[in-house]
């Protein structure tokens, strides 16, 4: 057996590709989305490697035409969690024992696969099946997803270098092993390299996994799975489970096996499982290590010294880019009164532009929403702010037409709060709907406390101006709003390696996607200490005379 002390590769964020008319990747993407849109394609469940079909079939449909399926998968439930647990306490010893190297070898390989041939077969079906445009596409299960591969064995070797000091005649070490169970990796319709990062950022430290896709984002999942697989990803280490929340997650929670839950998803889901966890914890192996990232009421607050040009740019794409189905998407304003004739002006003039429809035509910039559940709370929030109720505290100012009848469409929308605590104001929508409060100059403080004080949650947040001691003093007083701050930029689009993405308070764990902080929550360490030369006799040098 030969030695070395391996180094990893060094990542590079994967270069975002331009899909300008007449290049290359636009005609791949445009015929691999012609063949799937052709296609309607069975997906398994996929458990210690094999394919396995229970017969009770749920159907991939694209949101901006749900009349058009894409595909049926077979639903798991109680049988098949315990097939998936099975497979992974088997493939465990044998994962675990798989030098580090050859694990974050699978990873880099996956990271080359999706950066070249898969690269268009995951774009196209994020596209069709979660209705993202091409460039959102790109951004997410090509760009992130590839940096998530290529960092995360970076950020591993971090971990796993990091040793204790040593004393004369004695050598101490750290060493880092998987979690005693499986880990149970739940993922969100909204971004396929988040379900990408859930499944392996565990595997990768060594351990096996239960994967849950939510139900609206299975098509993406399935190729994830064709990907894990050609790289090489042995049998049982990611087990794919598609089914309904509870049926899964129920006896999940229930395995005295379970190690780790690793969760992206809403607020109220992330509480559940927290408390059923706390219920069984007499019944488990291990304290699991619980780390979710969950909701979000994102805000962009504005100072009187704002660039207008830059602060409208930053609301329309972070708040409009993806249908607002982005947890770091903007969902509150505070503007200032001095600037607000302005930036009204060309806000309204920008949303009026916005291109909506099926997202193969390259000239849309917005898709629809995910589904009927999303279309019909977004549409609540809509109806109520038009309602006579809201009459003094908010009113719609741009869009606000919902139509679902050919897809989950919703207008670009804008709602003027004149009650800071509307419930758009406050509450996340998870569509594209933007609350904008425009306070008084003299009330910068009281209303940068409001933006603190008013939401539950702590996951984005942007601040604009010109004025450096107004900048440094905003985001003194904002210090605990947002696990990622921004200053003068939209509050979404944080990369892997530059801005570490997460959030407190009601927004999750914070335990950082895309960072050491996240890997380190999939190991549990021991200490080991090796005296070289030890005393041989018990008495102490003091105790030779009186
Ligand atoms: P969701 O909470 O509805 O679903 C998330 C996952 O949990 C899905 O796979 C779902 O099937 C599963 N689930 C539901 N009930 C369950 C149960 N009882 N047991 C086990 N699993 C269960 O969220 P969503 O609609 O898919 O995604 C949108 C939400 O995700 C938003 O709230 C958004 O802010 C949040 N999000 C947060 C981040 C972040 O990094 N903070 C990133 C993306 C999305």
């Amino acid at each position: 057996m030969s030695d070395a002390m391996f180094d990893v590769p060094y990542p590079e964020n994967e270069p975002i590709m331009g899909y300008l008319d007449g290049s290359p990747e636009k005609k791949e993407l445009k015929a691999t989305l012609k063949k799937m849109a052709s296609e309607k394609i069975d997906i398994p469940m996929v458990i210690g490697g094999k394919e396995v079909r229970t017969g009770n079939l749920a159907d991939c449909v694209m949101p901006h035409k749900h009349s058009h399926k894409l595909g049926q998968y077979h639903k798991g439930g109680e049988k098949e969690v315990k097939m998936a647990i099975k497979a992974a306490q088997k493939a465990k010893k044998g994962w675990a024992a798989t030098p580090f190297q050859h694990r974050a070898a699978i990873l880099l390989k996956a990271a080359e696969l999706l950066a070249g041939r898969y690269r268009q077969v995951l774009n196209a079906s994020t596209m069709l099946g979660q209705s993202k445009n091409a460039l959102q596409a790109e951004i997410d299960s090509a760009c992130e997803l590839i940096d998530f591969w290529r960092y995360n064995p970076h950020f591993a070797v971090q971990v796993l270098s990091e040793q204790p000091d040593s004393s004369p005649g004695v050598w101490n070490m750290l060493e880092h092993r998987p979690l005693d169970g499986f880990v149970f990796a739940v993922s969100p319709f909204n971004f396929t390299s988040i379900a990408g990062n859930l499944s392996t950022a565990p595997a990768l430290m060594g351990n096996t996994v239960v994967w849950k896709p939510a139900s609206s984002s299975v098509f993406s999942g399935h190729y994830l799975m064709e990907i894990f697989k050609e790289a090489g990803m042995p049998d049982g280490v990611i087990n794919f489970v598609p089914g309904s929340g509870g049926q899964i997650g129920n006896p999940i929670m229930a395995s005295p096996d379970l190690a780790g839950i690793h969760f992206t998803g809403s607020t109220a889901v992330f509480q559940g499982m927290w408390k059923q966890i706390g219920n069984n914890i007499h019944n488990y192996g291990c304290y699991p290590r619980i780390v979710g990232e969950t909701g979000g009421k994102d805000f962009v607050f504005a100072h009187p010294s704002s660039d207008v040009d830059a602060l409208v740019t930053a609301l329309v794409r972070g708040s409009f880019e993806y249908q607002g189905q982005k947890c770091s998407a903007a969902s509150r304003a505070y503007i200032p009164e001095n600037l607000w004739k302005e930036v009204r002006k060309k806000l309204l003039a920008d949303v009026a532009s916005i291109t909506m429809g099926d997202v193969t035509d390259f000239r849309t910039f917005m898709g629809a929403v995910i589904d009927q559940g999303a279309f019909d709370n977004i549409n609540g929030y809509i109806t109520r702010a038009r309602s006579k109720a809201a009459k003094g505290k908010a009113r719609i100012i741009a869009g606000g037409k919902c139509d679902d009848s050919e897809g989950f469409f919703i207008e670009p929308t804008v709602i003027l709060a004149e009650d800071p605590m509307y419930e758009s104001m406050v509450e996340e929508i998870f569509g594209p709907v933007l609350t904008i409060h425009v306070y008084k100059e003299k009330d910068l403080l009281k209303t940068l406390r409001l933006c603190d004080k008013s939401s539950a949650y702590a996951l984005t947040g942007a601040i604009f101006g010109q004025d450096r001691e107004a900048l440094i003093m905003m985001k003194a007083e904002l210090e605990g709003t947002a696990g990622n701050f921004y200053i003068n930029d939209k509050p979404t689009g944080a990369v892997v390696g530059q801005q570490p993405f997460g959030g407190s308070r009601a927004s999750g764990t914070n335990d950082k996607a895309g960072s050491y902080l996240n890997l380190i929550r999939w190991v549990s360490p021991r200490t080991v200490k090796e005296t070289f030369d030890p005393p041989r006799k018990y008495p102490y040098p003091y105790m030779s005379a009186r």
